[in-house]
């Protein structure tokens, strides 16, 4: 197949948005389709990427204190409907095991959607005085809720996270820890995805089924739509006095304890493909790419080439994620294929860069190529690397302000969302009203209320009374 030919199998990302992320995740061999509809083969350079991910986030969940667990698949319908708040909240998108073999069962069981429940009958089970505070457990598991539209990543009937439930003495303490898991997932995307997010809370409407308050990190996706990357909750003592969860405090009194649930999931790897992804498929920053180096040798079968690159494979493997493809595919070949899976350098070597003591170094971000001395391979590999990984937030970061227009009136507002997308920064009165009639005209949804707040006018944007909170707006996922 010829590079041309090759790469026209991929959609142009301008032309047809949708149809590029498809082709993307099926062609860099991220997924397949399963035989259920909504469900994803996560393949093994699909899985490799979230094991990375899942790795990072593992390793902060454990170096801010919190132990993982495992809990149960499926929970029992009347434990489910202990928290009123919550079961309306997922009611719609619960699965339920109604048959063991033949046998109808006494009682439905629900294949988890979230974890709260189980979580809330264990607590109760084993914590009983302040000195079994706080409480903080994680698991990482599979989830499934019945969603009507799906889309591989960004939305599947089953899906792989991670959920923190932690139990605490006190408001401030619960209040704190919500914070600062959001701060670990802002890290997380931003530091290792490359993938600036804007923080904030949720409003009421938008809020978690039976949270007190919702923290949520947004970023921006290439077409201007919002995607929410990953929330903190702060849950109040609402399914502590719901299953009973209470201790003894410092005092001897009894209180309920106050409780976070936080959540990060495999949505991410669409926001990846989606935030960094061109015309040639794949681009993934180099803290989270299975591969980081591919060496591809040119001119295989002439002497020495094949010994070299075997060579070099194994000096650069010590420090980098490398790989060699000696596969008897034509180089060009090779190289979209590498390109399409978004390996961040590729290394080409043949018999006269050899003789010349140099390899070339071919980035993925940029194209750029650059012939590099064998002695200082190691070191500009390194270079190179930080180099992508910088570059592409920034270029991230700039798309986004470039996208985030600051609105005073109703008007400008429907006028933007006609003629773009993008986040639009603008005020709000506090009243549910308006954010549904802003969603009913525009589909536009509150994304959240910044922390950096600003005052940008005085009125609410919908209804012109008085403004309560800035709000960052947008088309979302
Ligand atoms: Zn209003």
């Amino acid at each position: 197949m010829s590079e041309k030919q090759f790469v026209k199998s991929i959609t142009s990302r301008d032309e047809d948005f949708a149809q590029w992320y498809t082709d993307i995740v099926t062609k860099a061999e991220l997924v397949d389709y399963s035989s259920v509809r909504g469900s994803m083969i996560i393949r093994p350079y699909g899985y490799a990427i979230w094991e990375n991910i899942k790795a990072e986030l593992d390793h902060q969940i454990k170096a801010t204190g919190h132990e993982n667990v495992y809990m149960p698949l499926l929970i029992p319908e009347s434990s489910l409907q202990i928290e009123k708040d919550h079961i309306e909240g997922f009611a719609p998108e619960v699965a339920w095991v109604t048959h063991g073999g033949d046998e109808e069962l006494a009682e439905r069981l629900c294949i988890r959607p979230t974890s709260e429940v189980l979580f809330g009958e264990h607590y109760k089970n084993i914590i009983h005085s302040y000195r079994d505070l706080p409480k903080l457990y994680n698991q990482w598991a599979n989830v499934v809720r019945w969603e009507k539209t799906t889309r591989p990543f960004l939305r599947t009937l089953e899906f792989l996270w991670q959920e923190g439930h932690t139990c605490h003495e006190t408001e401030a303490d619960a209040e704190a820890e919500a914070r600062k898991m959001l701060e670990v997932y802002a890290s997380i995307c931003e530091d290792f995805l490359a993938i600036p997010v804007l923080k904030g809370t949720k409003t009421e409407k938008e809020k978690f089924a039976g949270a007190k308050h919702t923290y949520t990190i947004e970023s921006l996706m290439p077409d201007g739509k919002a995607l929410q990357s990953a929330t903190s909750h702060y849950l109040g003592d609402g399914f502590a006095k719901a299953f009973g969860i209470q201790f003894s405090d410092r005092e001897g009194k009894m209180q309920h304890v106050h409780q976070t649930s936080w959540g990060f999931t495999t949505r991410i790897i669409g926001a990846l493909i989606m935030v960094h992804g061109d015309d040639r498929g794949l681009v993934l920053p180099p803290k989270v790419a299975p591969t980081q180096v591919i060496i591809v040798p040119v001119a295989q079968h002439k002497e020495g080439v094949l010994d070299f690159a075997y060579k070099l494979k194994d000096q650069l493997g010590s420090q980098f994620r490398v790989n060699l493809d000696a596969s008897d595919k034509k180089p060009g070949w090779k190289f979209n294929e590498y390109e399409m899976k978004g390996v961040p350098i590729r290394l080409e070597a043949g018999p006269r860069d050899i003789e010349a003591g140099q390899v070339v170094l071919v980035k993925r971000d940029t194209g750029e190529k650059i012939q590099t001395p064998i002695a200082s391979v190691e070191e500009k590999i390194g270079e190179l690397l930080e180099d992508i990984q910088d570059n592409l937030m920034k270029k991230a970061t700039a798309y986004r302000e470039d996208r985030t227009k600051v609105i005073q009136t109703y008007a400008e507002f429907k006028r933007y969302y006609e003629e773009e997308n993008g986040f639009a920064q603008a005020m709000w009165c506090g009243k549910r009203e308006c954010e549904e009639k802003i969603k009913e005209e525009t589909s536009v949804t509150s994304r959240c209320i910044p922390f950096k707040q600003e005052q940008v006018a005085d009125t609410c944007v919908y209804c012109g009374e008085k403004a309560k909170h800035l709000v960052n707006w947008a088309k979302a996922y």
